[in-house]
């Protein structure tokens, strides 16, 4: 049930922090993955993990912020793997400022890289998806999907957009049998979230005493709520939006 045997997953993001937790739990399970990334080193490294472990792994360089660059990237994977089963839209970006410092710069960096992004790659890959009849897309989201952050509000807007986004394209194609979903994340040690342990190292202190499980999560926690979104053991679970937070939302 959980099987993603020669399932051709695509991943942005794929060779750092959440994404290679995701690709390397995808892998385990049998899905040839597509890792989507822009340093070439990393994906190298995430590849030959992926491959010393006995799975399969190609990486595709690819900046999700440009439209020319996510077309190329999917036909690139293509030509290597075939259609597309399974997208997991987990790229993402931040900047570290009040609503009112923000430059209309700042705002397009991160709203281009965590939510125009999905658009770009769900729209392209809905055609495979559609011929099909099957289909299964993810999309990372954030605790910031559900709440509001003074410090960081465009990519609050951002996560915020990404499940509004996924409710909508999983009502939109449920019909061909493509499923939907988000996972929120809480707070996950990654590169993303290096800067604010070590810059704001009281308020991190603060994010930890409020975690009902005691501990920030790491990547793998994230691999086996994907594994079920990617596999025909959620194929009637479309739209939802799943918090892998360690209780954090709920409280
Ligand atoms: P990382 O910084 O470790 O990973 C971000 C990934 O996104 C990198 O692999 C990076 O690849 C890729 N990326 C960023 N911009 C682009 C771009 N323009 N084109 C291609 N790839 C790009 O952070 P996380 O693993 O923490 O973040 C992954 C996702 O999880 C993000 O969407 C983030 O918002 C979300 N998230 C993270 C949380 C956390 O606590 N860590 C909590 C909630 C959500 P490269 O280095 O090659 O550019």
């Amino acid at each position: 049930m959980f099987d993603l045997k020669d399932k051709v997953s695509l991943i942005t993001g794929g060779n750092g922090g959440i994404g290679e937790g995701i690709a390397n739990g995808f892998a385990d399970f049998g899905s040839r993955v597509a890792i989507v990334g822009r340093d070439e080193a990393k994906c190298k490294k995430a590849q030959e993990k992926i491959i010393n472990n006995g799975g399969e792994a190609k990486y595709f360089l690819c900046d999700v912020a440009s439209y020319e660059s996510v077309k190329d990237c999917i036909s690139e994977v293509n030509n290597e793997f075939g259609s597309i089963d399974i997208l997991v839209n987990n790229a993402g970006t931040t900047i570290r400022k009040a609503p009112h410092d923000l430059s209309p710069a700042d705002w397009k960096a991160v709203m281009d890289t965590n939510l125009t992004s999905v658009h770009y790659f769900s729209s392209i890959v809905f055609n495979q998806m559609k011929k099909k009849k099957s289909g299964k897309i993810i999309n990372i989201g954030s605790m910031f999907s559900i709440f509001g952050a003074a410090h960081v509000p465009v990519y609050a807007a951002s996560k915020g957009g990404v499940v509004q986004y996924t409710k909508s394209c999983a009502i939109a194609w449920a019909e061909f049998n493509i499923q939907v979903n988000s996972i929120l994340p809480g707070y996950i040690t990654t590169n993303l979230t290096d800067g604010f342990r070590k810059n704001f190292p009281e308020d991190a202190e603060l994010v930890t005493s409020r975690i009902p499980a005691g501990r920030w999560g790491v990547p793998s926690d994230l691999a086996g709520t994907a594994i079920f979104l990617a596999s025909s053991a959620s194929d009637y679970v479309t739209g939802t939006s799943i918090p892998v937070d360690g209780a954090y939302s709920i409280r």
